[in-house]
């Protein structure tokens, strides 16, 4: 496949590429570790991606549910800031559902969309159920017209600065597992911050609900189909394909693995980058250090494994659109292959810096910390490899049910 993006498609990732190179490639490697962002950091870059149409309000939120997309925007901001990209992926989902909520919910949330003063994030992981996420403990109660939520939430992006949750949960009564979509102003929660190796920038956290109190019309089944007839939701005819073919989760990872992957090959091209003019001008015995057969040999091995990562998660995307069940096995192709190119380019990148790769002048030792992070969230490398067992093999083959 000879992947071409588009016009409008260029156009998208130069503006976007422009604005990340202007707002925040200047403070990123002072920034960054120093550690989570606070809320009011968060919302003023929502404000800033705005101006560029990346945002959570239902009109630009039409492009983060266009994978493409959500590739380019994955792919930049991997090569200049990853720790954004929670905001935006983990934001989205709740910000999906957000106009469909009940109507008192709505009126809240809405004006803050459109505002980009929305953070969102979306809850599933478990101290006791990470990769086993049939194995929830968070239960909703029906108490009348709401649900009662108990239970502890792990290593949650954004857990700790957002507005709106979307919460994995087990029906107390049924076992019937869903999410429900909770808006810290009226169902309030708790939330501790859990200090990581990469993406310092990003809130990760722990999130707990006791007795947390949710109205009945947040389940996502209901916000769901409530999505689709009022129209609240532009769904493109593929995703929505997708979204009828498989469980609504599972089609909807399909987009975040596929972005993963892509910001994976954002990390590297940084990398690539940095050591291409390294290579140039690092001078030893007389030459620069470009000239020597070993150092192009791992410039090499770089640039293949990034435009092999990029062609695979541009072909998941693009399955996505089309709405072909294969997006599920290439999306998670596509994310592990992304997540291990990411730490090899970053890898040789230091290597090719020497002493330089890693100190801490140089953002050569950010850009693996941030890469190492990549094959664990949105389904670790190994269970990614599962789904692309199971995805080949057919029915009867699930390796990890
Ligand atoms: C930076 C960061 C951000 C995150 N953001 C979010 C978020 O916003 N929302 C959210 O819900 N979660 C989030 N997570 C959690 C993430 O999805 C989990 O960490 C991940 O699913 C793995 O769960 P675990 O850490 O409990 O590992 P475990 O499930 O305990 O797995 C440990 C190891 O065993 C392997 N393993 C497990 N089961 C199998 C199997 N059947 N076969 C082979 N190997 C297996 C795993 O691949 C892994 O190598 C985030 C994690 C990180 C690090």
């Amino acid at each position: 496949m000879d992947f071409q993006f588009n016009d409008e498609q260029k156009m998208f990732q130069q503006s976007v590429r422009e604005l990340l190179e202007k707002e925040f490639a200047p403070i990123v490697d002072e920034r960054d570790p120093k550690g989570p962002l606070s809320r009011e950091e968060g919302i003023d870059v929502m404000k800033k991606l705005k101006k560029v149409g990346v945002g959570l309000d239902p009109e630009s939120i039409e492009d983060l549910l266009d994978p493409v997309m959500f590739g380019i925007i994955a792919e930049e901001f991997g090569r200049v800031w990853p720790s954004l990209l929670p905001l935006f992926g983990m934001g989205a989902i709740p910000a999906i559902f957000a106009p469909s909520a009940s109507e008192d919910a709505r009126k809240r949330l809405v004006p803050r969309l459109e505002a980009a003063e929305f953070i969102g994030c979306f809850a599933e992981t478990e101290p006791d159920a990470g990769c086993d996420t049939s194995n929830l403990s968070t239960t909703a109660k029906r108490e009348g017209d709401y649900y009662i939520v108990n239970g502890t939430k792990s290593w949650i992006s954004n857990a700790t600065i957002a507005d709106t949750a979307f919460v994995g949960v087990k029906d107390a009564d049924t076992g019937d597992a869903t999410f429900l979509l909770v808006e810290k102003e009226i169902s309030p929660f708790e939330a501790t911050e859990s200090p990581k190796m990469g993406w310092k920038a990003s809130p990760t956290g722990e999130m707990f609900f006791d007795n947390c109190k949710v109205p009945v019309e947040n389940e996502m089944s209901l916000l769901m189909e409530k999505a689709i007839t009022s129209g609240s939701l532009n769904i493109p005819d593929g995703f929505m394909k997708l979204l009828t073919s498989m469980t609504p989760i599972t089609a909807m990872l399909t987009i975040p693995r596929a972005g993963m992957g892509l910001a994976s090959v954002g990390i590297a091209q940084a990398a690539f980058e940095a050591s291409v003019k390294y290579a140039r001008e690092r001078v030893q015995f007389g030459k620069p250090i470009g000239r020597f057969q070993l150092i192009q040999d791992m410039l090499y091995q770089m640039n293949v494994l990034i435009e092999t990562a990029r062609l695979l998660g541009y072909k998941a995307a693009t399955a996505i659109i089309d709405g072909d069940r294969e997006a599920r096995r290439l999306s998670a192709m596509a994310k592990v292959y992304g997540g291990q190119a990411a730490f090899k380019v970053t890898d040789m990148a230091i290597q090719i810096h020497g002493g330089m790769g890693i100190s801490q002048e140089m953002p050569l030792e950010r850009y693996f910390r941030d890469a190492r992070l990549m094959t664990i969230p949105d389904g670790t490398s190994e269970i990614m490899k599962l789904i692309t067992g199971y995805t080949i093999l057919g029915k009867g083959f699930a390796a990890y049910s």
